[in-house]
């Protein structure tokens, strides 16, 4: 008998279906009978939201008067996916949810279908911010995120004929748009600008603009705890609809200009990651949203008093810095502390370092934000001084711990013309954490050395992990099935360690065809979700090998398309024999910054080199390779759960933690990677015999450094990847043209700065390997069992009952 804990909500599917109806009717105005799937899905969005208003109104009520601290998570990005199917989930009205609309005329996938996806966020790090919250819900912790309602989210990627890629903007407001309600009443004016002057002896800040923070509001259902919590999105307006003067004046352009000005801030998402930005607009757009979520709290907790006691202010909440992009919040709260509140430094200070606390997202020093100190001065004046008193503060008492001047000038905050952010969310918060156990571990060895040594105590570690409601539960269907069947409970949505029940079942054949089965179905729906969506025909009786993330070239994405190639050549050259050839399809998905060049170019190489392989007869159903267009977590949703090996192989000592190998290894792929980020406790907990390591070591890429890189060496070692390089070189992918990859190869060959061709040769190797196994189809699904029921730990509930206890000193609601 299985137990079932999924929420049900006593609503029947005929009161449901009423319930759009009269959506449709009085929201909508249309009929059940004219409506559109676009109609039904606004109308059954709405009908949800209706759903979780008491528990929402409740949790808000119980986070305000309960003894519990909350948590606000301060991202600058949320990237959230879809979230009607989400919402139904946690609501309890899937079924009934799918009856209704079939009894409306509809499939219940083509209402799914008909959200458009928000692309509030890059990738990892924006996809994170999301999985917390609805773990924090899910837990029933009190919290709310705080971020920015972009108007435009990450762009739209399309290649064109030559296969380059194209950015179009995202404008996914253009549609009505149900879950978000823009709350007026509860707006915060945000100031830039302007000076400071002295009055009685005071600062007084004299600012020269100000914008109007108006609050859009989305619900945060949590799985089976009854909580809502609030996702606060901040978008810009104008105080000045319009320059009367100007328009008199028949100037309509000038007119509108303190309009176009201010709203501005929330415009666009910057699409940039793990690269430097460093934009005026970017620091508008940081301020903006920490000044407004830091009011914003201010009101909750302190409802209507003039003078609140604002020294209790950390254990109402606490503030999460999710990168260095909220940091500005420090001088911020101090600002507000002293200047509006009228507190001494002392007091204030106690209360801001209480406040906050700093997860650091990288190991590349150019993704640690630094700004000018003039563009803060300018912006923000009074921040500026407040910054710079807190790094005289901070100078002062690195002295009194014996520290030496040379490493005091290392740590400073203030250099005298910059601001580094990561240094001032260092010093001015409680914890630092990492975002998996090496990283934390560089974090206190190099990046943040000094700081490790001066404040040890702050340094701790939470490994990132994943929702399994959107990441299995909803994205595998058939496997989130199989899995409560093998353990008798669906209960592992809401404790993903019983996952670790599934063990004893890796020994039982009969169980592991069940699951290889679900996989064959998984790969055959992808089939038709890409026939769909890319007009391509896929294979599925070949090894579906995945590479999806950004392109960055420390992720080396250059070292997949070279094994590719080579490969390619192998096939060719007829140097493997037909019993040899593994039959495999290559998807890759990732966009590039609009501004990085070489990764852009290798977009480019990948779409020509796919052109080339996948029109060539002679290696026909032996090997494809696809550059998907516009990866977002739509395709993550629909691609994790089809893949059978997934790449991880960015160089050793660069990637934080990743969260897309998580989502993988959960859905039963296998990885083939490296020792980096979160690699490293994935192989740990799923067994050394289950994953495919290869490369250099933290170590070794160290002393591969120190010794002097020559990258032309390995070219001239490896036959393999010299005539990979050479086929890219001498045209084989462009036409004959000699040029078109011509920086891609020069940079191979002479700097090659993430070492891709010295990991090359150990990466073509273990291919070997990875093909035996996969001929081995009762093994490699043991195997990939195995890390199903080993990798329970990577559930984003488990990460954020590591936050409460290492960090935020809280926990759910009574
Ligand atoms: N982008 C999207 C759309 C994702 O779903 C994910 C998954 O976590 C990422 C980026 C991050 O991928 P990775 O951890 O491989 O960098």
């Amino acid at each position: 008998m299985t137990e079932i804990t999924a929420p049900k909500s006593p609503v029947t599917a005929d009161q449901f279906a009423d319930e759009i109806r009269e959506q449709l009717k009085y929201t909508q105005n249309v009929t059940a009978e004219r409506a559109t799937a676009a109609d039904v899905y606004v109308a059954a969005s709405k009908a949800v939201r209706n759903h979780l208003a008491d528990a929402w109104f409740k949790t808000q009520a119980d986070t305000v008067n309960g003894s519990t601290k909350a948590v606000g998570y301060l991202s600058a990005e949320f990237l959230m996916g879809k979230q009607l199917e989400n919402a139904l989930l946690n609501a309890g009205l899937t079924e009934q949810f799918d009856k209704a609309v079939e009894s409306l005329g509809f499939a219940p996938k083509d209402i799914i279908d008909a959200e458009y996806e928000p692309g509030l966020g890059n990738g990892g790090l924006g996809r994170l911010a999301a999985c917390f919250i609805d773990s924090l819900a899910s837990l029933g912790v009190p919290a709310f995120g705080y971020g920015i309602q972009y108007k435009y989210g990450i762009f739209k990627q399309t290649f064109d004929e030559n296969g380059k890629q194209v950015e179009t903007p995202d404008y996914w407001l253009n549609n009505e748009e149900p879950w978000g309600h823009i709350d007026y009443n509860r707006d915060q004016k945000v100031s830039f600008g302007g000076e400071v002057v002295e009055e009685n002896g005071k600062k007084v800040w004299k600012p020269a603009w100000s914008v109007r923070a108006v609050p859009v509001d989305y619900l945060v259902p949590g799985y089976a705890s009854g909580r809502v919590n609030t996702l606060r999105l901040w978008t810009a307006k104008s105080y000045d609809e319009f320059d009367l003067l100007a328009f008199n004046r028949s100037e309509y352009m000038d007119a509108v200009k303190p309009q176009v000005k201010a709203e501005n801030i929330s415009k666009i998402l910057y699409p940039e990651d793990s690269t430097k930005v460093g934009k005026e607009l970017r620091l508008e757009q940081q301020y903006f949203f920490v000044s407004a979520s830091l009011h914003d709290a201010i009101r909750v907790f302190y409802p209507g008093q003039d003078k609140p006691d604002l020294t209790t202010f950390p254990d109402k909440i606490t503030f999460q810095l999710n990168d260095t992009h909220p940091v500005i919040g420090i001088p911020e709260l101090m600002r507000i502390l002293i200047d509006e509140y009228g507190y001494d430094w002392d007091t204030a200070w106690t209360v801001t370092q209480k406040t906050f606390n700093y997860t650091c997202h990288t190991l590349l020093p150019e993704a640690l934000e630094v700004w000018p100190a003039s563009l803060i001065g300018e912006l923000l004046p009074r921040h500026l001084e407040i910054i710079k008193k807190i790094n005289e503060q901070f100078e002062d008492e690195l002295k009194g711990k014996g520290i030496d001047d040379k490493t005091i000038e290392d740590m400073r905050i203030y250099t005298g013309d910059a601001v580094r952010m990561a240094y001032l969310a260092t010093y001015g918060g409680s914890h630092v954490n990492g975002v998996a156990e090496l990283h934390s571990q560089l974090l206190k060895d190099v990046t943040l050395k000094n700081f490790s040594d001066a404040y040890p105590s702050k340094f701790t570690n939470v490994t990132n992990g994943v929702t399994p409601r959107r990441f299995v539960k909803l994205a595998n269907p058939g496997l989130s099935d199989l899995i409560t069947e093998g353990l008798g409970t669906d209960k592992w949505i809401s404790d993903l360690e019983l996952l670790k029940g599934l063990v004893p079942l890796t020994k039982d054949d009969e169980f592991v065809k069940k699951f290889a089965a679900v996989k064959a179905a998984n790969k055959h729906a992808f089939v038709g979700f890409a026939k769909d969506h890319y007009g391509i025909d896929v294979d599925e009786n070949t090894l579906f090998n995945t590479m999806v993330k950004r392109l960055h070239e420390y992720k080396r994405q250059s070292l997949k398309i070279l094994l590719v190639i080579s490969q390619y050549a192998a096939l060719k050259n007829g140097s493997l024999n037909a019993e040899e050839i593994l039959p495999r399809t290559v998807f890759f998905g990732a966009k590039a910054a609009p501004g990085y060049y070489l990764a852009k170019m290798t977009i480019e190489l990948i779409n020509n080199v796919s052109k080339v392989i996948n029109n060539d007869p002679d290696v026909k159903g032996k090997l494809a390779v696809y550059m998907l267009p516009n990866y977002n977590i739509e395709m993550a949703q629909n691609l994790i759960p089809a893949t059978e090996l997934d790449e991880q192989i960015s160089q050793a000592g660069k990637e934080a933690s990743g969260t897309g190998n998580m989502k993988f290894a959960l859905n039963g792929a296998l990885t083939v990677g490296t020792l980096d980020g979160a690699n490293v406790e994935i192989r740990e907990r799923v067994g050394a015999e289950n994953f495919f390591l290869f490369g250099m070591t933290v170590d070794e890429v160290e002393k591969l450094y120190a010794d002097g890189y020559d990258p032309a060496k390995y070219y001239e070692a490896d036959p393999r990847l010299k005539q990979a390089i050479d086929l890219v070189a001498n045209g084989t992918f462009s036409n004959g043209d000699r040029n078109a990859y011509a920086p891609l190869v020069a940079d191979w060959l002479t700097k090659d700065w993430f070492m891709a061709l010295a990991d090359f040769s150990a990466y073509a190797d273990i291919q070997a390997e990875i093909e035996k196994l996969y001929r081995d189809p009762l093994e490699w699904n043991r195997k990939a069992l195995l890390n199903v029921a080993n990798s329970g730990y990577f559930s984003s509930d488990r990460s954020i009952e590591d936050y409460l206890e290492r960090i935020w000193h809280t926990g759910p609601l009574a």
